[in-house]
């Protein structure tokens, strides 16, 4: 990848990819004593499926969390779509609406249907129209195959149903971007699949995400690139083909030894 900031680029893929979203700059971060975050850099360009890998407590969900201010950074930059991410304030919440975020825990309103879980953040933070969200809700709950459920409540819906539900939710506020951080590591064997089909739709459809994952198809079939975190750091940033036939680190090999 080039060092350009703005205008297209073609991945190895040959996928055009646009401007850069996500941007984090030399980014540290500690907990107490223990410095999570070592010198992260990163850039995601529009349209960029980027699978983050590493071992366990490398920092990747910690990473995630803080481009959009669930934690806060000690040193270093983060802009989306070229605006720093302040510290708080309304231009924070403005910015963060920029970036959807899907957790392991799919984190549905028990009390709320289906559709009301989706239409809530556009009617309450977008001032949508109830009309309008229900009207778009429904299209995006039909996108991710889980339309029929629409007036049943969480609790009657499968793993899978509700993780897509939560996608659905994250993407009625019209992010930029979408993070990923183990969707689908509380799912049931058989549910991973749907809810992996329904994230490599999304991509392409031309969706920037960025994707914590341990599923390997994915990783190699999905991303344009595959970034590799240890110990804090980001230790490789290449094409899956890379990644995974040359990688370049004794700690990736060893990765993809237990791993694959
Ligand atoms: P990963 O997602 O790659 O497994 P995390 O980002 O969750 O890694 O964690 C990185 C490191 O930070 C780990 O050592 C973890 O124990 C630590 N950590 C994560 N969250 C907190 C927290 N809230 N307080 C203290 N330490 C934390
Ligand atoms: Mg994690």
């Amino acid at each position: 990848m080039s060092s350009t900031i703005t205008g297209t680029q073609v991945d190895h893929n040959g996928k055009q990819l646009g401007r850069v979203l996500v941007e984090l700059n030399h980014v540290n971060k500690w907990y107490g004593d223990l410095h999570v975050l070592k010198d992260v850099s990163l850039k995601v360009r529009q349209g960029e499926v980027v699978v983050m890998l590493g071992p366990s407590g490398s920092g990747k969900s910690t990473t995630c969390r803080t481009i959009n201010r669930l934690e806060r950074i000690d040193e270093g930059t983060i802009l989306i779509d070229g605006q720093p991410l302040p510290q708080e304030g309304r231009e924070l919440q403005k910015l963060r609406q920029q970036v959807g975020m899907v957790f392991q825990s799919y984190n549905l309103f028990a009390h709320l249907s289906i559709l009301d879980n989706v239409t809530l953040a556009p009617r309450k933070v977008l001032k949508m129209s109830k009309a309008d969200a229900e009207k778009e809700a429904l299209e995006l709950l039909d996108r991710v195959g889980v339309a029929a459920q629409a007036h049943k409540y969480p609790a009657q819906l499968s793993g899978g149903q509700q993780q897509r539900v939560a996608i659905a939710r994250a993407l009625a506020m019209h992010p930029k971007v979408m993070l990923f951080d183990e969707p689908t590591s509380a799912l049931d064997p058989e549910m991973v699949g749907e809810v992996l089909t329904t994230m490599t739709q999304l991509a392409q459809e031309g969706m920037t995400m960025i994707v914590v994952t341990h599923e390997m198809g994915f990783a190699r079939h999905v991303a344009d690139r595959i970034v590799f975190m240890a110990d804090g750091r980001v230790l490789e940033s290449e094409s899956p083909e890379e990644f995974f036939t040359h990688p370049r680190t004794e700690r990736a090999r060893e990765f993809q030894s237990k791993i694959l």
